[in-house]
């Protein structure tokens, strides 16, 4: 798969690391209650889960207001990016992101005839709608908000979001990834998920994958029109992509309150102790509304990386207005311990 084979030494080294900071995943995850439900799920798992994805797709339905044919699962929210990288940059549409933001989608899109364009955040490092929505034209396939983004951890002001989506989506698709909403205060008030209920032409995408801990047992999900769930699906494996454990687990777990607030309290701890250190050592940093912190470097990104590495760290760098940016992915306290003992010696 393209991204572990061009970033094979430091994705598949990570399980041996003393801190796996570089892939914004939840070590506090799964829930018990998921993992009880993988277990109890085995005896039936030599069926195939197709009374499961409908159960789950209701309970989701069923909590946005929506029904079932507004939701489509894949395992994880990446298979769905790549259907609609497939399907909107056909006969050579263009792909509006964000620049950095998330690039799976529009990398994807290139492999399809996809053009890329990318559109600078603004100076404090948030999506520059107002740039982005200047670029939609006639040959605008899909525009892509990744909120909160990733690599910055920004959120842009919500209320302009709503009124962003109203007008684009009647130009162009706007796919909106919320990956990371679950990071936020109120995500059921910050989601643009009410835009697909009021009709609008949007595309929201949601994943197991971060607050719910499920990055390796894969489930996600996108909300949109029926008619759009119908074109999308066709671009991915349906129900051959799902497997019963991790149905079993995701249905137990789905806005399940405790765990999900638990997990966030644990996070947000661990990321204040990381604040606390950047601050300490003097280095500033992009104040985070995800599990993931983006602090500007003194030295070469790929050096640092390293360096890193070689103390049993794992990070990523960036590359943002000509400056090399370290990306930190909140874990565990210990986790951020053993950052911290190896930042103090090569910072
Ligand atoms: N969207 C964003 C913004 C991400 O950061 C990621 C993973 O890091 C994904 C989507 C894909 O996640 P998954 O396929 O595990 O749902």
């Amino acid at each position: 798969f393209k991204r572990v084979t061009d970033e094979s030494a430091i994705l598949t080294a990570a399980p041996a690391m003393k801190a796996r900071l570089l892939a914004n995943e939840n070590p506090f995850g799964p829930s018990a209650a998921a993992k009880k439900a993988i277990a109890d799920a085995m005896d039936l798992s030599y069926q195939y889960a197709f009374s499961a994805i409908n159960t789950l797709r209701g309970k989701i339905a069923a909590y946005e207001g929506l029904k079932q044919s507004n939701v489509l699962l894949a395992s994880g929210s990446s298979p769905l990016l790549l259907a609609a990288a497939m399907h909107y940059s056909k006969g050579g549409k263009n792909i509006i992101t964000g620049d950095p933001s998330y690039d799976d989608l529009p990398t994807q899109a290139e492999h399809f005839e996809g053009k890329w364009v990318k559109v600078p955040l603004t100076s404090d490092y948030k999506l520059d709608l107002d740039a982005m929505e200047a670029k939609v034209d006639a040959n605008t396939g899909l525009v892509y908000i990744c909120n909160p983004n990733n690599p910055t951890a920004t959120v842009v002001d919500t209320e302009k979001l709503k009124a962003f989506c109203e007008r684009v989506s009647k130009k162009a698709v706007v796919f909106v990834d919320e990956a990371y909403i679950d990071y936020l205060p109120d995500p059921k008030g910050t989601t643009l998920i009410g835009g697909v209920k009021a009709g609008q032409n949007i595309i929201v995408a949601r994943t197991f994958s971060k607050l719910y801990g499920f990055a390796g047992l894969r489930c996600g999900y996108i909300v949109a029109q029926p008619e759009t769930i119908r074109t999308l699906e066709i671009y991915t494996p349906g129900w051959a992509g799902l497997s019963s454990t991790t149905l079993a687990a995701a249905i137990a777990t789905y806005q399940e309150t405790d765990y999900l607030q638990d997990a966030l309290k644990k996070t947000n701890a661990s990321k204040e102790y990381l604040y606390d250190v950047l601050k300490k050592e003097g280095y500033t940093y992009i104040p985070s509304s995800a599990n993931f912190v983006m602090f500007p470097l003194k030295m070469d990104g790929n050096k640092f990386v390293g360096e890193m590495m070689k103390r049993g760290v794992g990070v990523r760098s960036w590359k943002l207005n000509n400056q090399d940016w370290c990306r930190v992915s909140v874990g565990r306290m210990d986790e951020m311990q053993a950052f911290a003992d190896a930042f103090k010696e090569i910072s």
